[in-house]
């Protein structure tokens, strides 16, 4: 059975469908579907879509219509943890809507009719998500930790590898006092949230629903905060495309069946 590749952003995605083999582009719910092989499995490639319900629509399309048996997300996401830094990697450990609120009727963040309000990833698959992002930093590691500006090559800090709860939500976050009280109401209650993003969740939630193992790995494109905005475009363009490409192609080269 397949795995499904799921991307926020086209950028993402482009980078991925230059390596298929055998690749079909076929159109459902109005959006694109590539079907190929990746290092010799049987994937589907699509795009979620911004924000919870396109990416929910996406995964429901991809168990309904294209029985995938996993899905795996890649994206970026906004670092609110304290040393999640952009250049890092975010492996999700679980997650949670930071927009979800039925109180008083359900505790504050409670999916209703789950009693829950955080759903897990797949831990081997999450496992080898990691051993992938691990293995693409440290092999990129040089590169990655230098920055020219003007005819000066600066030392950045190395990137790092964080495995933890992400939250989604629809909004982009770029303030540092929103990211700061999101993360802060969040921790008091026990949730100790690595980054934010929109789509990561809504896909969780799918996947719990049909039974289907969903991992999830985020670069981290910006701090939430007052210049988010301004780093992201340029930084999905260079840095967030290559470290997609790479991890999940050495993710699927590890990859049992
Ligand atoms: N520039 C894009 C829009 C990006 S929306 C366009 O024009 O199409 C932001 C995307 O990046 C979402 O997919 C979200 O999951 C992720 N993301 C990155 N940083 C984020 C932040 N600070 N807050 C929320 N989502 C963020």
């Amino acid at each position: 059975m397949s795995t499904a590749i799921l991307s926020a952003l086209p950028e993402e995605q482009s980078s991925l469908v230059q390596h298929l083999a055998h690749p079909q582009r076929l159109m459902h719910a109005g959006r694109a579907f590539w079907r190929g092989e990746l290092h010799g499995h049987p994937v589907v490639l699509a795009l979620s879509g911004i924000g919870k319900v396109a990416a929910a629509t996406t995964a429901t399309a991809l168990v309904e219509h294209f029985g995938v048996a996993r899905i795996v997300f890649t994206g970026v996401a906004g670092g609110v943890g304290e040393g999640v830094n952009v250049g890092d990697v975010v492996v999700a450990q679980d997650y949670i809507q930071h927009d979800m609120d039925a109180s008083p009727l359900f505790p504050r963040w409670e999916v209703p009719g789950y009693a829950r309000s955080r759903f897990a990833c797949d831990a081997a698959l999450s496992a080898l998500l990691s051993g992938a992002a691990r293995a693409y930093l440290a092999s990129a590691g040089g590169q990655l930790g230098l920055k020219t500006t003007g005819d000066q090559v600066v030392a950045l800090p190395a990137p790092r590898v964080h495995e933890g709860l992400v939250a989604s939500g629809d909004r982009f976050v770029c303030a540092a006092s929103e990211a700061l009280h999101l993360h802060g109401t969040l921790q008091a209650a026990g949730h100790a949230v690595l980054a934010v993003e929109m789509e990561g969740a809504a896909v969780a939630q799918v996947c719990h629903d049909y039974g289907r193992p969903f991992a999830a790995v985020r670069t981290i494109s910006d701090r939430a905060d007052d210049t988010a905005h301004v780093d992201f475009p340029a930084f999905v363009r260079t840095v967030a495309t290559r470290y997609a490409e790479h991890i999940l192609l050495g993710f699927m080269q590890k990859l049992s069946n």
